[in-house]
């Protein structure tokens, strides 16, 4: 089975920010061994979170959602991995604080789907779509293997 490497888009939300929970989280991404390409703190815009969030318009909960994620700084990141989109999201767990599995980030650091804590992109059309709202190729640094690549490259996986 042949392995390829994704991008995805992740963001730390502003209430785990708030809360001081930024290094924990993203520790939970990094102790995976994927590699961080692109992280930085910023205020969402009304136009990024309109961008970020155009699928949820016009749902119940929607004006919420904006207000949530422009409310305080998040910590928007790329990471690289195998498998990382997917991967993410199971690391961070169900939407539903309350639904998600102990040890997932959501179950472990959030009570409430309306404060979960964390974003992750759902697919590679997703994730291609919410880096670039975020991040200029430019931001990205992609020049340097991380230790799981180095580790990886040793031998062909194909
Ligand atoms: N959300 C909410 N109420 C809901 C569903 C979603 O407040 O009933 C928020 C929540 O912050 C969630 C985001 O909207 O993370 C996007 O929803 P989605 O269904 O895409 O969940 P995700 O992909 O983030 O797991
Ligand atoms: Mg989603």
């Amino acid at each position: 089975m042949g392995h390829t490497e994704e991008r995805t888009f992740v963001a730390i939300k502003p209430d785990a920010v708030i809360r001081g929970l930024t290094s924990v989280i993203l520790k939970r991404f990094e102790d995976k061994g994927y590699k961080i390409i692109g992280l930085k703190m910023l205020m969402v815009t009304p136009e990024q979170a309109a961008k970020h969030y155009a699928e949820h318009y016009g749902k119940p909960f929607y004006d919420r959602l904006i207000r949530y994620i422009t409310s305080g700084p998040i910590v928007a990141m790329v990471l690289q991995g195998y498998g990382v989109i997917n991967g993410a999201r199971q690391l961070m767990g169900a939407t539903d604080p309350a639904e998600a599995q102990v040890g997932t980030i959501r179950a472990d650091f959030a009570q409430l789907k309306e404060y979960n804590v964390v974003h992750g992109s759902d697919c590679v059309e997703s994730a291609e779509r919410e880096i670039a709202i975020y991040f200029k190729p430019e931001e990205l640094c992609i020049d340097w293997k991380n230790m799981t690549e180095l580790v990886t490259e040793k031998e062909d996986l194909k």
